[in-house]
């Protein structure tokens, strides 16, 4: 392999995983095996996720999953609170005015965690939404929010909420029904370690009845949650399942769910980064909400992001990342959520950093 993977998603996929992906292939239509392990894989991500809400995996990255939770949500002038304090917090509201909501942003500063105080007075006077959009980890800033909390909040009010956990999960506690989160949605490429190309969401009893009580149908048919209704019964799905992608994802699953210390490992090795990152003098973005994840720092001064990223690439063969819209090129993005939480790539990458700054010392 060209390089090590140390990039806040993709990451580094376990050889068990894509020896799993390698596996002989079923017709996934009409084979009753295959519905019991699509069912016993929904059923695995429910239980990690501590919900008795059922999940379902739709055949689409990440991406697939937020905008499906809007598609299925949103009917044409539904009101929408969209939490933004970060690129994909604001993202949300294009996703919901595509399918017809009205979006009031409620908007808070990219360098702080949402509060939960200024959240809960904000509510008193304004809370007439049919469902919120929160993000758990903002990933191009690095930004965890607490949405359990959060969510609770809004749930006194009546508001639906969607979670975008794909950056967190599995690397970040979440616990769906302690924060009575209606959609929760994630993704195979990011704490999970499985290649791009899944999502999954949790959704409530709630929710779905949202989505069978609607006026107009829902706009879409690949972003459509409702059509996964009733499979098991029916042994029918939407579509035809990418099986294989679905063979790697339970393997992830498997080794997610036999990772017992993994929260623990996942917050030792987080701060072992912020500590090294500002012990060779540098700047971490953000006054709090350090996502266990990811951590995100300024680009040194003398320095531009594309030529660490180089160096990093050709001298080291390490992939760490920039940032985007409105970080590109202030910050740097290393990854250290699910394979990637390893000690000894953790430690080489923080050691090749270090050369790097030094390069420039004389
Ligand atoms: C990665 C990610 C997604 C999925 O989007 P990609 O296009 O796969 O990057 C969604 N939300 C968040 C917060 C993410 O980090």
């Amino acid at each position: 392999m060209k390089y090590k993977l140390m990039t806040p998603g993709p990451t580094q996929v376990r050889e068990n995983v894509r020896m799993a992906r390698s596996l002989e292939c079923t017709n996934p239509d009409l084979d009753e095996e295959f519905v019991e392990f699509y069912k016993e894989t929904c059923e695995q991500i429910s239980r990690l996720l501590h919900t008795k809400n059922e999940a379902y995996i739709l055949d689409g990255e990440g991406i697939l999953g937020l905008e499906a939770a809007c598609a299925s949500l949103t009917e044409p002038g539904d009101e929408v609170l969209v939490l933004d304090n970060g690129i994909y917090g604001k993202g949300f509201g294009d996703f919901v005015t595509m399918y017809g909501g009205r979006v009031t942003y409620y908007e808070s500063p990219y360098d702080e965690a949402l509060s939960a105080d200024d959240l809960r007075e904000y509510l008193k006077e304004h809370h007439n939404f049919k469902y919120a959009t929160l993000v758990h980890c903002d990933t191009p800033s690095g930004m965890l929010n607490p949405v359990e909390e959060l969510s609770c909040l809004l749930h006194e009010y009546g508001i639906m909420t969607v979670v975008d956990s794909v950056s967190a999960m599995f690397g970040e506690p979440l616990d769906v029904d302690r924060g009575q989160i209606d959609i929760v949605c994630g993704g195979s490429q990011k704490a999970l370690s499985a290649p791009p190309g899944l999502t999954f969401v949790t959704v409530s009893k709630k929710a779905m009845e949202a989505m069978e009580n609607r006026k107009t149908p829902i706009a879409s048919f690949y972003a459509n949650i409702l059509a996964f209704k009733g499979y098991y019964e029916q042994k029918w799905f939407p579509y035809t399942m990418p099986i294989s992608d679905i063979y790697g994802l339970r393997q992830a699953l498997d080794n997610v769910e036999g990772d017992k210390d993994i929260y623990e490992r996942h917050a030792k090795l987080a701060r072992l980064v912020r500590d090294t990152v500002t012990g060779y003098g540098l700047k971490l973005y953000g006054k709090n909400g350090y996502s266990n994840t990811v951590t995100v720092f300024y680009v040194p001064d003398g320095f531009t992001a594309e030529e660490i990223l180089h160096t990093f690439r050709e001298k080291y063969h390490i992939m760490i990342a920039g940032s985007f819209d409105v970080f590109a090129g202030k910050l740097l993005r290393i990854g250290h959520m699910g394979e990637n939480a390893n000690e000894a790539d953790v430690r080489e990458t923080l050691a090749a950093l270090k050369e790097i700054l030094d390069s420039h010392k004389n």
